[in-house]
């Protein structure tokens, strides 16, 4: 209501209603002004619970996130971003983008993308060179995807980091682990394949002796072969899910026996002998036959394997009750401490002068230390560089039990 409809004057029915449709629209607009700004001061509060709640999952993302804005600016950077590319208190907001993106290609692709304000999503890789970049993870996935409004308006680029390291690393290893086994397989099947063409061409083929030869040479690589072929399958199988066993009474004593005397041969060819002493008379164990075979076979063919030319190689196996203790000594090329100290690891070899030649998997001492451990029993090495190595097994048999996880290196 206005001053004028305070002054006393005639009126008819018509002045008064307009009087009264006056107040009641006056009444609703501001009934609708009340609602409005309730209605706004909703909104405002729903876009400031998004907008922290958005924050928040930005800042709780495993990925890293900087958003860089049509000028090349990073507007935005989470938490993960700050880490991965080390940057100063963490924060990456405002640093200029070629100090967070060293790696040329990827920068100048997100120039690019900023330039053609493409349509597309890039996925590129990128292993920083510790040397320039010190503390950032050894591979990042770099994912590039352009940004736009409601109204399709071209905002930025937003950049996400994922570190890559260990499915990196893991490639490598597995890459690494086809490349060596395809060379150790490739190795012993040549080998045969030449004794075979020898015998295709008619060579020896009148000197029984000779033909005798070389089928037991090729014997002796198809079942190198097969022992490699076999310590695959085990490693896979003992990483499977289940592991069946089959525990037997195993007389060690004959089968050391039978191992050394399936060694010999291949250990003769160098010079290399090897001895056995058998003390105590308790040398049965309850295990699984086939794990103990592999066990003893793989520090067996080790002891020969990395000694040197007309070696020695000791085997002592004691039984006493309660215990069953074997030792494997070679006077062959020994190890540092550094170098012990990694044994068991799957794929580990060392590596230097004298190794080089020598073939192997870096499989046999991982797969023994896992037997050994299944057996509740204990690994020891002692190793001298140069002069030779003392691989010691300690297995409780129905006595006093000692911690089967513990490997004691010294
Ligand atoms: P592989 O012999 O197939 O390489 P192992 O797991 O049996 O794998 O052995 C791992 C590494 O340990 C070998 O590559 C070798 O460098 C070292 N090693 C094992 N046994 C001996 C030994 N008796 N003397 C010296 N080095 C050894």
């Amino acid at each position: 209501m206005g001053s004028f409809d305070f002054i006393v004057k005639s009126f008819t029915p018509d002045d008064l209603m307009l009087v009264v449709n006056r107040a009641v629209e006056k009444w609703r607009l501001s009934r609708e002004t009340a609602r409005l700004r309730t209605e706004r001061d909703a909104h405002l509060l729903q876009l400031a619970t998004e907008k922290s709640r958005l924050r928040t999952i930005m800042q709780s993302m495993a990925d890293g996130l900087l958003v860089v804005n049509i000028d090349g600016q990073v507007v935005l950077g989470n938490a993960a971003a700050g880490r991965l590319l080390r940057c100063a208190d963490g924060r990456c907001e405002s640093a200029p983008l070629e100090t967070l993106i060293t790696k040329r290609n990827i920068y100048n692709e997100i120039q690019r993308l900023l330039q053609t304000r493409e349509d597309t999503q890039l996925f590129l890789e990128w292993e920083p060179d510790e040397a320039d970049n010190p503390g950032l993870p050894a591979a990042l996935r770099v994912t590039l995807a352009p940004i736009r409004d409601e109204a399709q308006r071209f905002l930025g680029v937003v950049v996400l980091l994922s570190d890559i390291s260990e499915a990196k690393e893991y490639e490598r290893m597995k890459t690494r682990f086809i490349s060596m086994v395809a060379h150790e397989i490739r190795a012993p099947i040549g080998a045969v394949e030449s004794y075979l063409n020898l015998f295709e061409s008619g060579t020896h083929l009148d000197d029984p002796a000779q033909i005798r030869a070389i089928a037991r040479r090729c014997l002796d690589r198809t079942r190198a072969l097969l022992a490699l072929v076999g310590d695959l399958l085990e490693i896979t199988r003992r990483d499977g899910p289940s592991v069946s066993k089959k525990i037997e009474k195993v007389d060690g004593a004959r089968l050391l026996g039978d191992l050394i005397e399936f060694h010999r041969p291949s250990a003769a060819e160098r010079g290399i002998s090897i001895d056995l002493e058998l003390r105590g008379d308790a040398h049965v164990i309850d295990a699984d036959p086939g794990d103990v075979e592999r066990m003893i076979g793989n520090l067996l063919s080790n002891a020969i394997k990395y000694n040197r030319d007309s070696g020695r190689v000791f085997v002592r196996l004691e039984g006493t009750p309660g215990q069953l203790r074997l030792e494997i000594r070679d006077t062959g090329i020994g190890m540092t401490p550094e170098e012990t100290k990694r044994l068991g690891e799957e794929f580990y070899r060392v590596k230097k002068p004298e190794t080089r030649a020598i073939t192997g998997t870096g499989l046999g001492l991982s797969l023994v230390k896992k037997i050994v451990g299944s057996c509740h029993g204990t690994l020891e090495v002692e190793s001298t560089p140069g002069e030779g190595s003392i691989f010691r097994i300690l297995i409780p048999t129905g006595g006093g039990q000692t911690d089967g996880q513990s490997q004691k290196q010294r």
